[in-house]
């Protein structure tokens, strides 16, 4: 059996290295990453309704309500990937989210595998967010002192040349996201800890020895 074929959540403050190492996790795994952040920012470009709707609370570093998230969680559990493990960065974000996506997976009989909490400072966090980009061919995630290019210009991984930087990864939109992730989404972490799931890491180690963490304690190798 795919020893990882029950669904994960990656919990942890903007910058924390979720999207980083779900990534990880999804290629050596074959799990499907789903980030929120990233769904709402394709909505953002492709100009949909629901992108036109989310893009002023991200612009201002604040959730985007419930109601909207859910349902676009509820869609996505209607494909074929999310029959397979998954890996969701960047959601639950609230107490109410937790709850919806509890519901949502008793009614396909799945069961959360584990909660992996990182946790990282919030200087570090602020450091980490202003030098991140990525390539908008591959996604892959860089940063400017912590992970650069390996060849100016072009990406390690498809060798693209076009790269992004996000809106709001500046300091003053930071402090927002910093506030709601304290206020709204740490009352999770008890919830899932209520739960017996709850397993925590420390983000603060560089990418492998996160990653080397993450894996021992999913038992996984
Ligand atoms: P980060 O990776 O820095 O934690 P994300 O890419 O996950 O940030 O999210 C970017 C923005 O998208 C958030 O600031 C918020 O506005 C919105 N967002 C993403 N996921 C959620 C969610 N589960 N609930 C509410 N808002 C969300
Ligand atoms: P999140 O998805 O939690 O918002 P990311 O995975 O996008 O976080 O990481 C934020 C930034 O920090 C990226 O530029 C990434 O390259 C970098 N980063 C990720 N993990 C680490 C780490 N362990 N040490 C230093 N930098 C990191
Ligand atoms: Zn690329």
């Amino acid at each position: 059996m795919n020893p990882a074929a029950e669904p994960i959540i990656l919990l942890g403050p903007p910058g924390a290295g979720k999207g980083t190492q779900a990534r990880r996790l999804e290629e050596q795994y074959g799990m499907t990453q789903l980030s929120t952040g990233d769904v709402l920012r394709a909505a953002v470009k492709a100009g949909t309704a629901l992108g036109r709707e989310a893009k002023t609370y991200m612009d201002a570093g604040k959730l985007v309500p419930d109601d909207l998230i859910i349902r676009l969680i509820e869609e996505w559990m209607q494909k074929p990937e999310a029959k397979k493990g998954f890996i969701l960065d960047g959601f639950p974000r609230t107490v109410p989210q937790a709850q919806a996506l509890d519901a949502m997976l008793q009614k396909r009989d799945l069961k959360l595998k584990a909660v992996v909490e990182m946790k990282v400072d919030d200087a570090a966090l602020v450091e980490r967010v202003s030098g991140r980009f990525t390539c908008t061919k591959c996604g892959e995630g860089y940063h400017d002192s912590f992970k650069p290019l390996e060849k100016a210009g072009e990406c390690n991984k498809c060798h693209g040349h076009e790269f992004i930087r996000r809106p709001d990864d500046n300091a003053e939109t930071m402090t927002t996201r910093l506030q709601a992730y304290h206020a709204q989404t740490a009352p999770i972490i008890p919830y899932y800890r209520n739960q017996g799931i709850l397993l925590q890491v420390d983000g603060m180690g560089e990418m492998d020895a996160v990653h080397a963490e993450i894996k021992k304690v999913l038992n996984l190798i």
